[in-house]
């Protein structure tokens, strides 16, 4: 360690250049000290400074004042160590001094002797020690294993066993006052010393009476139970208290069988409610078929089969073999409930599916039976209507009048009816066309419909005939009315090709009277009218 790296031997400068000598040497040195650590917490501080130079551009004189102070706590070390090792070697000599005092099977012996042997010089290496510590070990446990007193009898026994025979009762033990200071009593342990029973007789008495109390016992051994506490509370002697120990064993073994017992029953109960739930399951869920019902079936059963388990679980005392038991049947469960729930989200899928289709469907024959409506609506209205003149045919015609005479029934008030019908329309049709007629009852129907009210109704009753209803109408007012409509229609120019035509009209019309029927006053109108064509046509005449 003094060498610097100026003072290397001859062959080395030789072979390397000076700073590469120096960084091998540098380098040797770190990963020296690196091995030396660990030993000492002062040699690894004198190590550690040692690096920290070798690392840096460190000068002599810096490395020549580290020096002084690394030899100092190598040699420490060292002296400190070979004192170690001495006293080691010396407490394991002592050790094997003592298990060689036993009595001991003859191999243990030489075993020990060798081993003795081994200690008799000091060690210079640390690892020798392993090597003597294998061999001990064993030989230790040996001795301990053949030592007499040590076989028989429970821990307990072992525990309050006196070397010397139990010849001493509680009485006499008390009278020995030199070991009451010394006995370990807070250990439970009465020492070979001679620390007597009766010294920790009621903190023994004590301990047992709280596990006795701790106890749960079977009904039938409750009784024994309380015989064996009766007899602890009235104190008990070195002899009494071997026999209370005896029954207290027989008692907890008793307890425990049946602990063992009772979990063994919960088990096979636990087991069989798992295969019924997973039976249950089973069938619930090949019952379920898709139907939501059954969905829900299948839910209510998981629920209360998982209560079930809850509380059995909760009941039970806690083994490990419950654990891994109900774990395992947990997992299963899981698993079962997993696939019954993916079971069932297929078949929701599926039904929605079919839903959503059906929905589709519906719309489709919703829109198409909202067209059909609204044609057959139209279709309604074009069959009240007249085609010719786009005016309420017969039939829409009837039905207005049922509808204004009901309403004429209920509210009263004036409501007029008149028929009208075209003078010698025949030889229009003889004279210009078929055609012309027409359109002269198209002009006529134009001529109605302007001239009346919003609240007067027409109708083509047929052929060159109208019908016209007048509500809120006195026979006055109709009387005006209907001559201005006459009238109009007279003075209308219709025109074939260049000639003129003068088309009249005559019109009978009635008032609806107290009492009267529909078919009566239509019959009133039309006799008018006719009486207005008897009387020469072009006219108005009222009922
Ligand atoms: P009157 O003054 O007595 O009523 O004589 P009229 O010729 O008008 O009466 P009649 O009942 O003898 O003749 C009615 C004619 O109206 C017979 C028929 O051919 C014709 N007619 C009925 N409906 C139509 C139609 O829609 N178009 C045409 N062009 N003619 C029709
Ligand atoms: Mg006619
Ligand atoms: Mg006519």
């Amino acid at each position: 360690m003094t060498d610097s790296p100026q003072s290397a031997p001859r062959g080395v400068e030789a072979s390397f250049a000076p700073t590469d000598l120096e960084e091998l040497l540098k380098r040797g040195l770190v990963r020296l000290s690196i091995a030396a650590a660990g030993v000492d917490p002062l040699l690894d501080e004198r190590l550690q400074q040692l690096r920290v130079l070798l690392r840096s551009e460190c000068s002599a004189s810096d490395m020549a004042e580290l020096l002084p102070d690394l030899e100092r706590a190598v040699l420490a070390v060292d002296t400190e160590r070979e004192q170690r090792m001495a006293s080691i070697t010396k407490h394991l000599h002592s050790l094997v001094e003592q298990l060689l005092d036993r009595d001991l099977p003859p191999d243990t012996r030489k075993t020990l002797r060798t081993i003795r042997d081994q200690l008799s010089t000091p060690m210079y290496y640390a690892s020798a020690y392993h090597a003597v510590l294998e061999q001990l070990v064993p030989a230790q446990a040996q001795t301990l294993r053949s030592a007499p007193g040590s076989s028989g009898g429970g821990l307990l026994a072992r525990l309050f066993q006196r070397n010397d025979g139990p010849d001493v009762s509680a009485e006499e033990a008390a009278s020995e006052p030199q070991t009451a200071s010394e006995a370990p009593v807070h250990t439970g342990v009465i020492s070979d010393e001679g620390t007597s029973y009766s010294q920790v007789a009621a903190h023994v008495e004590g301990i047992l009476l709280d596990l006795l109390n701790q106890l749960e016992v079977a009904d039938h051994q409750q009784g024994l139970s309380d015989q064996l506490k009766l007899r602890i509370t009235e104190g008990l002697n070195w002899y009494e208290l071997a026999a209370v120990l005896d029954q207290m064993s027989q008692l907890i073994l008793l307890a425990q069988q049946s602990r063992q017992g009772d979990f063994e029953r919960y088990l096979q109960q636990l087991n069989e409610r798992l295969a019924q739930f997973q039976g249950n399951l089973e069938d619930t869920h090949s019952a379920y078929s898709g139907s939501l019902d059954a969905g829900v079936q299948l839910e209510g059963a998981i629920r209360d089969q998982v209560e079930g388990l809850h509380e059995d679980v909760r009941e039970a005392s806690d083994l490990n073999s419950l654990k891994a038991t109900v774990e395992s049947k947990l997992t299963l469960l899981m698993h079962d409930v997993e696939e019954a729930r993916s079971v069932r989200q297929q078949r929701e899928h599926e039904v929605s599916e079919r839903l959503n289709v059906m929905v589709e469907r519906i719309q489709v024959m919703e829109v198409e039976a909202h067209a059909f409506r609204a044609h057959l609506e139209e279709q309604r209205q074009r069959s009240l209507l007249d085609n010719l003149t786009g005016m309420p045919n017969r039939a829409g015609l009837q039905k207005r009048m049922e509808e204004e005479y009901e309403r004429w029934q209920r509210y009263g008030g004036q409501l007029l009816l008149a028929v009208l019908d075209v003078d010698h329309f025949k030889s229009i049709n003889d004279g210009f066309g078929h055609l012309a007629g027409d359109k002269v009852l198209r002009l006529i129907a134009q001529q109605l419909s302007r001239r009346l009210r919003k609240s007067d109704f027409i109708g083509r009753f047929g052929g060159e005939e109208f019908v016209l209803l007048l509500p809120g109408t006195s026979p006055e007012q109709g009387e005006t009315v209907l001559e201005a409509l006459r009238s109009g229609i007279e003075e209308c120019p219709f025109h074939f090709k260049t000639e003129r035509v003068t088309v009249t009209v005559s019109i009978g019309f009635t008032a609806f009277q107290q009492g009267d029927e529909l078919d009566a006053v239509f019959e009133r109108a039309d006799k008018a009218m006719y009486a207005a064509k008897a009387a020469g046509r072009n006219r108005l005449i009222r009922a």
